[in-house]
């Protein structure tokens, strides 16, 4: 294996598809697929392959430069606030417009385009009838309907979720070890990033711990189920402090962005500044989304750490009471992981867990 696509674990099919059209390449692919598996890793050695001089060998100088992500033909468009607004669209046709620098060939990597909303439309005839020597590459998490004009003048290349195995392959080869591994990735559900993010956090394994004790600190009574659920979702509340700090560090970069936007053009029009504001408001509620959707990501792992110590349970209980009770134990928590989608009542839910599972472990 060459060095291109070597951070590009699991996804052979994606990869293979990369690799042949990078031989003769048409104008514009997208690639489409969860957070976290590997798309912007796959763009950057796909333009790596597409402007090598050695066909793709990974190890050249024009390789490095892409891959380390300092070649200046291989422009990478993020989005500033929670879409991709019209200027950002106009942005692109311009970029797309240059001629290469170095070489006969250009790559724009378009990074997050299921927020293309209103922009669509200004993108649309660029990535249509582009420059003869510009390649373009569109990510996307899915395609929106905003998306599907662009996406039918795309050669589409889809990213499956990663299979359990290769997280745990990929975290053993970051250092982790094995065991810390396979929690880490059943934890993170198939997200190569979410994992990583996990790895960093000092309080995954207290959590873990947490999660892990429920069973043998509940007594049947109604202070130690209260106790438990007050610990659990304090637990809970701190786990957000990694997505919190770099929401943080974001808004500032936003914040600091639109000040000095305001400089450049001191006089900057009522609605400029109307726009600005909305960039702000339309990051505010992305962070709200993210953090409730860490929220719940991180109490549907707890719970599944939970039905998996009951489920033990059961393979050790020797009476048909017992059975029972660690039947309807992991019955209790699946149905409240099942339910969290629409139950933003966490401590309530989880106090009415413990008080259940508690009551069943005196009657086991
Ligand atoms: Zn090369």
């Amino acid at each position: 294996m060459t060095a291109l696509f070597a951070d590009v674990p699991g996804q052979g099919r994606a990869v293979a598809a990369l690799t042949a059209a990078a031989r003769r390449p048409v104008h514009a692919y997208l690639l489409t697929g969860p957070a976290g598996t590997g798309k912007a890793a796959a763009a950057r050695s796909f333009a790596a392959m597409l402007l090598c001089p050695d066909g793709g060998d990974g190890t050249c100088d024009t390789c490095r430069r892409v891959l380390g992500g300092g070649h200046p033909d291989v422009v990478t468009v993020e989005r500033e606030g929670a879409f991709i607004t019209v200027e950002a669209a106009r942005e692109v046709s311009r970029l797309a417009a240059r001629s290469p620098v170095e070489g006969n060939r250009k790559v724009l990597v378009l990074q997050d385009f299921h927020l293309v909303r209103e922009a669509g439309p200004a993108l649309l005839k660029t990535i249509e009838e582009p420059p003869a020597s510009t390649v373009f590459v569109v990510l996307a998490e899915h395609v929106p309907p905003e998306l599907n004009t662009i996406a039918s003048r795309c050669v589409r290349v889809d990213f499956a979720p990663l299979a359990p195995s290769t997280v745990i392959e990929a975290l053993v080869a970051d250092g982790a070890t094995p065991a810390l591994a396979v929690e880490l990735a059943a934890a993170a559900g198939g997200r190569l990033d979410r994992a990583r993010m996990l790895a960093a956090d000092p309080e995954f394994e207290l959590r873990r711990q947490a999660w892990l004790s429920v069973p043998s600190r509940l007594d049947g009574r109604g202070h130690a189920a209260a106790t438990l659920a007050d610990e659990l979702i304090g637990l809970l509340d701190r786990s957000v402090a990694p997505l919190r700090a770099r929401q943080d560090q974001e808004m500032a970069q936003l914040a600091a962005r639109n000040a000095r936007a305001l400089e450049v053009n001191g006089k900057v029009g009522r609605g400029a500044r109307g726009g600005l504001k909305a960039g702000v408001r339309e990051m505010e509620d992305r962070h709200k989304r993210e953090m409730r959707r860490q929220r719940t990501d991180e109490l549907r792992t707890g719970l599944a750490i939970l039905a998996g110590v009951y489920r033990d349970t059961l393979g050790a209980a020797t009476s048909p009471a017992a059975q029972r009770a660690s039947v309807d134990s992991v019955r209790l928590i699946t149905d409240l992981g099942a339910a969290l989608a629409s139950n933003p009542g966490e401590l309530l839910a989880v106090q009415a867990l413990m008080a259940r599972l508690g009551r069943r472990s005196v009657t086991g």
